[in-house]
This record gives structure tokens, C-alpha cells and sequence, in this order.
């Protein structure tokens, strides 16, 4: 198969299933893996399981009791977007009261964002079973949302000691979430192409990414339980986040981070609407980045390749359908520029507010 412009493309084909040791990280990935949790649990020594999800189907493909019996001490299932600073104090004050030693987040960037909330302050293990393309569980990247906006940082604490990717949990994850996911992880492996600190293993990693994401993410909004297509997205989302864990992210990243933390635009979708438009206004000043996106995508302009991906996989919204008023675009684009990520080419505030515009 050749992409538009002509590029080769390999088949897809990727692991159904494998498991790996990555420093600090005991990997599983196979359908089924979840039944496994409690016998990899009593294996690192944790017998004290504080459940975190959002509740809702997440918290029922994984049912918490069935897989933990009396190693599960309490499950808390108030995880919230953006990871409420209110939300971690009354979760971690139940962590305490109880007396875990392993909190486990099953469920999206959200539950597993509470779960690093929490031990980032106990100081005890974070176990992820993801159940979205977010990546946040191969990441040492915290956030938290307060009156002031989202902060975020990097600590070796958060990241999971182990993460089970178990892809029949990701079957009933709604057609409208895969697609906006499956962009998020698409923008990590994105922005991590032209990080100043990308290294080759990260390009590498990054292209494999967008790769397996381009190919099978239309096939997971077509159809929900295609193992093969939900396995590949997975594969894709973890390594994304793995290239989101070694480099620095860049401008659109900032811009998600104020349009999520500052106007509660949902994460994912915003991610999804943004990307292509910050790869145009980057695309000149990143060209080795660039190659290797189009070769990826099979798009010669990897900015209209993105465009087209998103409507192959239904996303349609612009920022005004996700909340954002034009009135609000000064402020957005003052929050960018006043902490600006390291970006390849530098952003002015009104190049800034150019881009929150043109996906108005
Ligand atoms: P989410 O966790 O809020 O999940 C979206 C919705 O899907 C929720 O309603 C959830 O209950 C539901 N859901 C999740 N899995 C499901 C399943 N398998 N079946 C049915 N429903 C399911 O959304 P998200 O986009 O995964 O995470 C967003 C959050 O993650 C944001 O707070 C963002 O900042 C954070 N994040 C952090 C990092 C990091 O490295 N720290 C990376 C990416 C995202």
C-alpha cells in the first residue's frame, strides 16, 4: 500500500500480546491480562489495593471485588478530568484512613491522574490498567487543576510499577472517545518528533506511534470489539506515551494545558481539534520532524494528513462546539504565551491567538 504521496507503508501487524520489564515498569499487554492483577500484586509484595476509576462502564469491565477479593481495601470512584485538587485531598485522606499500600487505577488519563496524585504524597506503588489511549500510565508526568489553571511537573514517584494493558476492556470505550484518545496519543508521539531532547530511540518510538495509531484507528471506530485493530491503537497509545515520557512537549501541548485547565475544555477532544493546526504553523521550522510524520501518516503534508485522519475517524468539533468563546481567546493566548513550552519555532502571543482562531 503507498500513501498519498506516494511513501511506502508497511503492514500493520502488531503483538497481540507481551510482556516486559521497562526501568521501573513491569509491562503486561495481552487480552485477559487483567485477571492477572491480583497474582502480579502478591508478587511485588502489595496486598492493601485502593481502587481509583471514574466509575460508570470503566469500573465495570474490570470489576474490582471479582479481581482483587479481600486484597481490595476500598475503591474510590470520584476520579474527575484534569485531576481536581479538591477531588485528591478527600481520595488521599481516604488512602490514609484505610491504610493502603498500592493504589490502582483502573480506567483513563483521569483515574490514573488521581492515582498519581495519591502516591505522589504517600510515597507508596502505582499500579495502571488502562482503559483509553491517553498514555499517562508509561509517563512520570503529574497534573493537578486548581483556582490558578493546571499545573503540571515530572517526578519518578508517579510512574506505574506495573501497567496492564488488557485491550477487551477498551471494546465498550464509546466510538466519539476512541477517536478523540487515539488523537491524544497521536499528538504525544506528534510533539515528541520535534522535541529539542528527542533522541533516536524517541523518533523511532514517536514514528512507530503514529504508525499503528494512522492505520488502526479508524478500524476502532468502525467497529468497538476488532481485538487486532484495539490492540494495535493500544500498542500505538503505549508507545506514545513512552516518547511522551523521554521529551519535552511543545506548543501544543501548552495550548491544550490552558484550554484544559483554565476553560475545562475536554482533554482529549481539545488534543484531537488543536493538533493539526499547531503541525501547520510548526511544519517549516521542523522539517526532519516532518519526513518522518509524512512517512508515518502516508501524507505529504502531515497537517492535512492529521485533518483527514480526524474526519475519517468522525471528529468534526472546533474549539468554539468544545466551549471556547472567541472573547475568551486574549487570555488563552496571554496563559500560552506567558509560559511558553519549548517549541521549534517561536510563538508569538498573536501567533498564538492566530491558531486558537483558526480552530474556533
Ligand atoms: P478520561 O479518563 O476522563 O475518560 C474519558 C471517559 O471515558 C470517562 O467518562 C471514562 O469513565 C470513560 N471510559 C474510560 N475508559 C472506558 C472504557 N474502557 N469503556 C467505557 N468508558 C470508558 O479521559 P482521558 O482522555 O483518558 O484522560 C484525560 C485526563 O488524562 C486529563 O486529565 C489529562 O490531563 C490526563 N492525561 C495525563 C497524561 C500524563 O502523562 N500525565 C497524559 C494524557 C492525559
Amino acid at each position: 500500500m503507498s500513501g498519498k504521496g506516494g511513501l511506502p507503508r508497511r503492514d500493520v501487524i502488531a503483538p497481540l500480546r507481551f510482556n516486559r520489564d521497562l526501568p521501573g515498569t513491569r509491562l503486561l499487554f495481552a487480552p485477559g491480562a487483567v485477571l492477572e492483577l491480583r497474582s502480579q500484586l502478591d508478587s511485588l509484595g502489595l496486598h492493601r489495593a485502593f481502587v481509583v476509576s471514574t466509575g460508570g462502564r470503566a469500573a465495570a469491565l474490570a470489576p474490582p471485588q471479582e479481581l482483587l477479593g479481600d486484597s481490595l481495601i476500598e475503591v474510590y470512584s470520584a476520579a474527575r478530568e484534569h485531576v481536581p485538587v479538591a477531588v485528591v485531598a478527600k481520595a488521599l485522606a481516604r488512602f490514609r484512613a484505610v491504610g493502603a499500600d498500592v493504589c490502582v487505577a483502573v480506567g483513563g488519563g483521569s483515574a490514573i491522574g488521581l492515582g498519581k496524585a495519591i502516591v505522589k504524597e504517600s510515597g507508596t506503588p502505582l499500579v495502571a490498567v488502562p482503559t483509553t489511549y491517553s498514555g499517562s500510565e508509561m509517563t512520570s508526568i503529574w497534573g493537578q487543576t486548581d483556582g490558578n489553571g493546571k499545573q503540571t511537573g515530572r517526578d519518578r514517584m508517579v510512574k506505574p510499577r506495573l501497567v496492564i494493558y488488557d485491550a477487551a476492556l477498551t471494546f465498550g470505550l464509546p466510538a466519539d472517545i476512541s477517536a478523540a484518545s487515539g488523537m491524544n496519543a497521536m499528538a504525544h508521539a506528534v510533539e515528541s518528533m520535534y522535541a529539542a531532547n528527542a533522541t533516536r530511540e524517541t523518533l523511532e518510538i514517536a514514528e512507530e506511534a503514529v504508525r499503528l495509531l494512522a492505520h488502526s484507528l479508524p478500524s476502532v471506530v468502525a467497529r468497538g470489539t476488532d481485538l487486532e485493530a484495539r490492540s494495535t491503537v493500544f500498542a500505538g497509545a503505549h508507545l506514545a506515551g513512552r516518547a511522551l515520557d523521554e521529551a519535552a512537549m511543545g506548543l501544543h501541548h501548552r495550548i491544550c494545558h490552558v484550554l484544559g485547565g483554565t476553560f475545562a475544555l475536554s482533554h482529549a477532544l481539545t488534543h484531537a481539534v488543536v493538533l493539526p493546526h499547531v503541525v501547520a504553523f510548526n511544519s517549516s521550522s521542523a522539517p526532519q520532524a516532518m519526513t518522518r510524520l509524512a512517512r508515518a501518516l502516508g501524507s505529504d503534508d502531515v497537517a492535512a494528513g492529521l485533518v483527514a485522519l480526524n474526519r475519517s475517524i468522525g471528529v468534526t468539533a472546533t474549539l468554539s462546539a468544545l466551549g471556547l468563546r472567541e472573547r475568551d481567546l486574549d487570555r488563552a493566548a496571554d496563559e500560552v504565551t506567558v509560559t511558553p513550552y519549548p517549541n521549534p519555532r517561536p510563538a508569538s502571543r498573536d501567533d498564538v491567538r492566530a491558531i486558537l482562531l483558526a480552530a474556533l
